[in-house]
């Protein structure tokens, strides 16, 4: 089995300025993305290593930091793929049908979602993400990079809203980093996105 790697980013790092800045971009990416692959491996590696020589004795341990890592490396391979340099685009097609079902309105949801980034207690993240039960789209928030979860969910769309993502650029002010996030979604990601995981999870058995 290979080993989690670090994904190249789909742009270069000063792509996304003036929103986020290129500093903030390879620190995020080079640095802390990176701490989140290292400690994914390791989990594993640990977990492998103890039911190697029969010592569980520590798997509450491992079985954290694999599910905070695992965590952090794929809500940020997710996020990094949800920007683009700023278009002014807006969901079109089967997402903003989804959004305006789900939500109201595009702008319901806009508000929505900014009000659960912006309620984040700590470290943690704002998520559009398809309810595989309800075959919806529903908003949550994550806790630091896994916690409040519930099963079942694909992430659709992922705002960081840890201080890491946005105090070089923004200090304390993370309602600015928020409006900033608007103006690069990378919409047909998004929808690229919805479209795969409607298709893979429709009729998929989650409760007897
Ligand atoms: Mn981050």
């Amino acid at each position: 089995m290979a080993d989690y790697t670090l994904p190249e980013l789909p742009y270069d790092y000063a792509a996304l300025e003036p929103f986020i800045s290129g500093v903030i971009m390879e620190l995020h990416h080079s640095k802390h993305h990176q701490a989140y692959v290292t400690g994914a491996n390791a989990a594993l590696a640990a977990l492998a290593e103890a039911r190697e020589s029969d010592n569980l004795a520590s798997v509450n341990k491992f079985e954290k930091d694999l599910s905070f890592n695992l965590g952090g490396h794929i809500n940020h391979s997710i996020f990094w793929t949800n920007l683009a340099p700023a278009t002014g685009a807006r969901p079109e097609g089967e997402l903003a049908a989804a959004i305006t079902d789900s939500f109201g309105s595009f702008e319901k949801f806009q508000a929505h979602f900014t009000a659960v980034a912006m309620g984040v207690q700590g470290s943690g993240w704002a998520v559009l993400a398809w309810d595989s039960l309800g075959q919806r789209p529903i908003i949550v928030q994550f806790f630091d990079q896994q916690s409040n979860l519930p099963a079942g969910l694909i992430p659709l769309l992922m705002l960081d809203v840890w201080e890491h993502a946005y105090y070089l650029d923004y200090k304390n002010v993370r309602a600015d980093y928020v409006a900033a996030f608007w103006k690069i979604v990378n919409w047909s990601n998004v929808s690229d996105r919805l479209a795969v995981a409607a298709a893979q999870t429709a009729g998929l058995l989650l409760l007897p």
